[in-house]
């Protein structure tokens, strides 16, 4: 059967790509995720008994294990979002990044690297590694340009200096032993099932429940946005498109300061709630402390994946920020057993689902 080997899928873009994916394709999905707090099967709760998706609790640094199971589900392809995505974690505890983030890459790439070395000449042809990216490990631009493929890398928080070092092995692995890789570096990303951790759902739970709405510095930092189906479709198009070796930057051609993404949450809350005491939510806006090295503005051109693959993002910054708010407004389940720590307490001792 078509299978592809999936890391990191009970996360946020990761859960989000794989029920695209089991929409979209008509294959297996194996699903291997360690379930830190970030992995939530609840995000994959409506997938999970989809008997073309199998969920594996497991590590990407567990090298004889991703083996056994390349070897057991012998997919074409490997799409790797498994990874510690914090920034401010990254700044109080950089050693689980590393081990994750770099460890864990070079483990895959090099179970990869084994089970592609043992395909017929067919299978080697059609196989691929995606490892999926950031646009962080560009490191910080001034008010003008924009970040391309050709960009030096310049991370420069221990998140973006772990996921530079996972890119670069993954490049290395292509260009040294000729492993079919891919590498994308995408901007921000927004929409439902993101851990309440991140700037978007923050902002709208807090607005919700009349709390602070905390936002850093002077609040003029600037990130470009794209909805989260918006990636997952860059991602397939690059699976199933592009040429091994290349690197595509995703983005939505949308940025925003911070400050504006707060008032614009605000703005949707206000409207779609309006029974709550506290509005106009946005005076609940409190400036905290910066992040230490807080990179000041991030932009994405994307016009080669435009031009080469044809993608194009079907939501604007507007629609999308809508449809995010509503579904953190309707899916009340999911938020109350994320922000109380259940779906933690009650997936202790899981294994294999099927
Ligand atoms: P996330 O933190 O929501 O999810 C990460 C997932 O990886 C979780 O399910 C976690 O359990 C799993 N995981 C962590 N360590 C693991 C390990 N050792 N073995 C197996 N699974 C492990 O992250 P996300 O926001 O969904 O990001 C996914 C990927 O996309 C990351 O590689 C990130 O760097 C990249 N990315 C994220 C964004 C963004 O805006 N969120 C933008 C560009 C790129």
């Amino acid at each position: 059967m078509d299978t592809i080997l999936v890391t990191g899928g009970a996360g946020f873009i990761g859960s989000n790509f794989v029920r695209y994916w089991l929409r979209e394709e008509p294959g297996r999905l194996v699903n291997l995720d360690k379930l830190t707090y970030a992995g939530n099967l609840d995000s994959l709760a409506d997938v999970l008994d989809d008997p073309r998706h199998v969920f594996v609790q497991g590590d990407i640094c567990d090298g004889p294990m991703v083996r056994q199971l390349l070897e057991e589900f012998r997919p074409w392809a490997i799409v790797n979002f498994a990874a510690e995505s914090h920034v401010d974690r990254s700044i109080d505890g950089p050693a689980e990044f590393v081990q994750t983030n770099v460890v864990g890459t070079f483990r895959l790439l090099e179970a990869a690297r084994d089970y592609w070395s043992g395909l017929s000449a067919d299978e080697k042809e059609r196989f691929r590694f995606l490892h999926v990216s950031t646009d962080e490990v560009y490191g910080s631009l001034g008010p003008t340009g924009y970040f391309t493929e050709e960009t030096p890398y310049a991370p420069n928080s221990p998140y973006s200096a772990s996921k530079a070092a996972a890119d670069h092995f993954a490049r290395a692995y292509h260009h040294t032993y000729g492993l079919p890789v891919l590498v994308t570096n995408c901007s921000n990303n927004y929409g439902p099932y993101q851990f309440p951790e991140k700037l978007i759902p923050l902002m709208i739970l807090n607005a919700v429940e009349g709390k602070p709405l905390p936002v850093y510095g002077d609040g003029q930092n600037i990130r470009d946005w794209l909805y989260v189906e918006d990636h997952c479709r860059a991602l397939r198009l690059v699976l199933k498109k592009a040429k091994p070796g290349s690197e595509y930057n995703i983005g939505g051609n949308c940025e925003r300061t911070n400050l504006q993404v707060v008032h614009a949450i605000c703005e949707i809350v206000d409207r779609l709630r309006p029974d709550l005491p506290h509005r106009p939510c946005s005076q609940l806006i409190t400036f905290v402390q910066d992040r230490p090295g807080h990179d000041r503005r991030y932009a994405i051109d994307a016009s080669k994946i435009r031009r080469e693959l044809g993608w194009e993002p079907q939501e604007t910054f507007e629609t999308g920020l809508e449809r995010t708010v509503r579904w953190y407004l309707e899916n009340t389940t999911w938020v109350e057993r994320v922000t109380s720590g259940k779906y933690r307490r009650e997936r202790l001792g899981l294994g294999r689902l099927k």
